[in-house]
């Protein structure tokens, strides 16, 4: 089974997002529990936590339909030791929100060095971070999600994402998202079903399908190989509808979140459509 769904609003508090994904007929979401831009966020009240529960239970959403994303501002891997605490800290309320609504997910990009620091030396810190959150914290699991690689972003090649699962102590709050723009734009191609086995194999023998925890499906208005992060609808971006139809049905993609994160959220509905129509009989 496939779960499509789309990064919906929160306007009004968390315990509309469920309500939101219902009325464009996804099957997961995402969200964001604070305001993504912010570093500071009042606590959730007793009643977001408990109409988010009870929103969850009405539109007959569990948590392994929710991918909640966190703050854009956190980067668990600054090459300084003051950013990287409050990173952290931000990082670690970030998990505790998600627990508070019952969510298990938690995905997040990895960081950048900022120039001032090796990727080694990063990507170690990223870990190190990983693990003193996730000692402080239970019941939700890290999700790093693949990046584009712009500016000093890691995250762009399967490795670094090996790199960082291989130093977390606790493999069993680990994980990973693959966003196909980022991929696309980072230089693994995915138009052509050789391509689209050569990438997945290469996904599967560096990092493991195991650890997939969820998947941002995105055309790209970047190029090929550009590392420049620009999303677009489905189809009608430089990766077509190609790689769509293969990931939809790929079986070793099953019982995941898969967000739409496309630039035009009036036809997410469509897009959810068009996704699922992409799904070959048997
Ligand atoms: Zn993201
Ligand atoms: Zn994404």
């Amino acid at each position: 089974m496939k779960w499509i769904g789309a990064h919906v609003s929160t306007a009004g508090g968390v315990q509309n997002a469920p309500e939101n994904a219902h009325n464009i007929g996804a099957r997961a979401f995402a969200l964001f529990t604070k305001n993504q831009r912010q570093w500071r966020a009042k606590p959730l009240t007793t009643e977001q936590i408990d109409g988010f529960h009870t929103a969850m239970e009405q539109y007959g959403y569990t948590s392994d339909q929710v991918l909640p994303h966190d703050s854009y501002l956190i980067n668990l891997g600054h090459p300084e030791a003051e950013p990287r605490e409050k990173s952290l800290n931000a990082f670690i309320d970030e998990l505790e929100r998600c627990h508070q609504l019952g969510l298990t997910l938690l995905n997040f990009h990895p960081g950048s060095h900022l120039r001032k620091s090796s990727e080694e030396e990063c990507l170690d810190q990223i870990a190190d971070s990983i693990n003193l959150a996730l000692d402080q914290t239970t019941g939700v699991t890290a999700v790093i999600e693949n990046t584009a690689g712009q500016g000093s972003n890691l995250g762009h090649r399967f490795e670094h994402l090996a790199h960082i699962i291989d130093r977390v102590e606790d493999k069993t709050r680990i994980g990973v998202c693959i966003d196909t723009c980022h991929t696309f734009a980072a230089g693994y191609d995915l138009r052509t079903a050789d391509n689209y086995t050569a990438t997945m194999n290469e996904f599967d023998e560096i990092v493991g399908f195991n650890y997939l925890r969820g998947m941002h499906i995105n055309d790209c208005k970047s190029e090929f190989a550009s590392r420049v992060d620009r999303h677009h609808s489905i189809g009608k971006g430089n990766m077509g509808p190609g790689p769509f139809q293969m990931i939809m049905n790929d079986e070793r993609i099953d019982e995941i979140p898969m967000v739409l994160e496309t630039i035009n959220s009036d036809i997410w509905r469509e897009e959810i459509e068009l996704l699922y129509d992409m799904i070959r009989p048997d």
